[in-house]
């Protein structure tokens, strides 16, 4: 038997989201936009009222959700604005892989770190010739006595210059290249990096990227996350954990551009009656509930198979990051386009929301990218 009713605790998680994206994130999503500056006084509020760090484990000062309870959580977050939004959820994605691979010992000293600094970190993956081709990393970090010495250059780094620390993936051993690529935990004050100016970029402003260069950065062995050498399955499978939290964000923000467009065309009269009375209008409209829908069902059916222990759980998350932001995408430009010039206007948000939608058809791998997961899911089953 399938129920797609909401249990009180996840309507309750649902409403706490949706109440402080009204309180803390729809005021003040415009300035971020224009300020394109990283919003410490929300992300402040959202760990004083635990809106942070949703799936890490309640010991360790989380909200221990899972992936599916973060969905909704994410959901909500994107509907106020998803550069905002990201803030919070980069930080996940940097710590998923303490939480896939450290220690005991280690989860306790980063997670207590992060939470009594009510700080957030970085996920240092890509690099200038390292995108989608992310075997292609050339930072190194050799073993020296008892430390690593850490060097490379990273770019597009989320909370790059706002973080405490970052999650850094680099070779340990030239020979063996990307097979021995190994994850690191490298605190922000370490001597030898160097954060340049942020990216300057077209939508979700409030977040903020960086290139960071590592100069003969010594990190200690026992900030290893697991073995040397298991730092590219630490990578991706940290993605198959965030991948759903794109795409969560990712129907937030269909759903809002959505409710803004219908509500407008439902307003506006030409040729005497309401724009959305025209049947290429309410065609549209219903268009894009039924997409925002199947984005949704997408969504929570994937984090449903992850929480769950199912198969595929690589082929489930990439369709669902691919199908939610390639629907935002759609449905963002499809409002802009039945709103006209105001559609257009920055006095109102559909334009914002279709500039930060195109994003996450790009970010945590290219929506290419994630065809290139599926298919390679599909011809192995
Ligand atoms: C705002 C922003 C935030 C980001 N945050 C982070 C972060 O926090 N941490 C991090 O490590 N990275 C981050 N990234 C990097 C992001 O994941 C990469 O930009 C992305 O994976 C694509 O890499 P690339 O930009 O180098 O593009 P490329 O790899 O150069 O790709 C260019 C184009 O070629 C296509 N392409 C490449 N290979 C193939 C193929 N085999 N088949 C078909 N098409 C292909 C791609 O889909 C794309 O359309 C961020 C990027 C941005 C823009």
């Amino acid at each position: 038997m399938v129920s797609f009713e909401l249990s009180a605790r996840q309507l309750e998680i649902r409403e706490k989201y949706r109440d402080f994206t009204q309180r803390w994130i729809v005021p003040n999503r415009l300035k971020y936009d224009e300020l394109e500056k990283f919003p410490w006084e929300i992300v402040k509020a959202a760990y004083e009222e635990g809106i942070m760090n949703g799936p890490i484990p309640e010991k360790h000062g989380g909200n221990g959700y899972s992936l599916f309870e973060g969905a909704l959580a994410s959901e909500e977050l994107g509907a106020g604005c998803i550069g905002i939004g990201i803030c919070i959820d980069a930080n996940t994605l940097a710590l998923t892989p303490l939480l896939l691979a450290a220690n005991e010992e280690q989860q306790k000293r980063f997670f207590d770190r992060i939470r009594e600094q009510k700080a957030v970190a970085a996920y240092c993956l890509t690099e200038p010739n390292a995108g989608s081709d992310v075997q292609g990393i050339k930072s190194t970090a050799i073993r020296k006595g008892d430390v690593y010495v850490l060097n490379g250059h990273k770019r597009f780094i989320t909370n790059g210059e706002a973080a405490s620390f970052m999650t850094v993936f680099a070779q340990t051993d030239p020979e063996k290249g990307s097979r021995s690529l190994t994850a690191l935990v490298v605190p922000a004050e370490s001597p030898g990096i160097e954060i340049k100016p942020r990216l300057r970029k077209m939508g979700q402003r409030a977040s903020v990227q960086n290139e960071i260069l590592f100069h003969d950065v010594e990190v200690p062995l026992s900030n290893r996350l697991g073995e040397e050498g298991h730092g590219f399955l630490i990578a991706m499978r940290t993605f198959d954990r965030t991948r759903t939290g794109v795409a969560a964000l990712s129907v937030g923000n269909a759903r809002a551009a959505y409710e803004i467009a219908k509500e407008w065309t439902q307003n506006r009269i030409q040729f005497g009656k309401p724009i959305a009375a025209n049947q290429a209008i309410g065609f549209m409209l219903a268009d894009l509930a039924t997409h925002i829908e199947a984005a949704r069902l997408i969504t929570w059916y994937a984090a449903w198979a992850y929480d769950n222990g199912k198969k595929n759980l690589s082929k489930l998350s990439a369709m669902s990051k691919l199908f939610a932001s390639d629907v935002a995408m759609r449905v963002t430009t499809d409002a802009v386009q039945a709103m006209g010039g105001d559609g257009y206007s920055r006095d109102f948000l559909v334009e914002k929301m279709m500039r930060d939608a195109k994003l996450c058809q790009i970010y945590e791998g290219t929506n290419q990218i994630q065809r290139l997961v599926i298919s390679k899911s599909i011809m192995k089953e």
